[in-house]
């Protein structure tokens, strides 16, 4: 890629990832400056979003540049957070972008006792299973913590979703906005299981998951 073309899509990177943050701040999918985004840059860095930063007023120039060990290469310091994106880009070959929220009905999800550790999501809808599969939990860390990226680079190769328990969920894509949809998705998906609540649901068998995996 040309010097010139580099500079074009990272502007074009900064304006995506400014848009999309506005997008999920006005619908509610994030609140204050909780929730953070990243996405890899053709050469091979990642933009972030800023250490506290709300996502409804993101600034495209201050946007956090780093590369793939962690280190700042420009704009404002990166969250701290983004540490744990990093484990999903260096273990899945397919990460090209990073959406971490803690939205309403995917936290209280992850708060719930006796979450199958392997796969929170039942599937009784098609499309957690055509988007994402399985969604893997991992266990409580106070925020910061590095057990989070350590326990995410186990789970990262194939996989697209996981949920952190009491804290909140985390999706990758070969977009922002694959990421994001993926993410949007599974939101619905936990209101969906808070609004089934304690009815009986029917669950899709494994014939009809095997037919949608292939
Ligand atoms: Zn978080």
């Amino acid at each position: 890629m040309s010097e010139k073309t580099l500079i074009q899509a990272e502007l074009e990177a900064r304006e995506a990832m400014v848009r999309l943050g506005a997008s999920l701040f006005q619908r509610g999918y994030a609140t204050g400056s909780a929730g953070n985004l990243s996405m890899l840059l053709p050469d091979d860095t990642l933009l972030a979003t800023p250490t506290g930063s709300c996502l409804g007023e993101l600034n495209a120039d201050r946007l956090s540049k780093v590369g793939l060990d962690g280190t700042l290469i420009s704009g404002d310091k990166p969250s701290k957070e983004v540490s744990f994106h990093l484990s999903l880009y260096l273990n899945n070959p397919e990460c090209k972008a990073v959406v971490h929220l803690h939205s309403t009905y995917l936290t209280a999800l992850s708060c719930l006792e006796d979450l199958n550790m392997e796969n929170a999501i039942r599937p009784f809808t098609p499309y957690v299973v055509m988007r994402m599969g399985k969604v893997p939990v991992v266990p409580y860390y106070r925020p910061g913590d590095r057990r989070i990226g350590e326990d995410l680079a186990k789970l990262a190769n194939g996989n697209r979703a996981f949920l952190l328990a009491n804290h909140g969920a985390v999706t990758l894509g070969r977009s922002l906005r694959d990421a994001s949809d993926n993410y949007e998705e599974l939101e619905e998906t936990a209101k969906l299981i808070f609004t089934l609540g304690d009815r009986r649901i029917r669950y899709l068998s494994e014939e009809q998951l095997a037919e949608l995996r292939r």
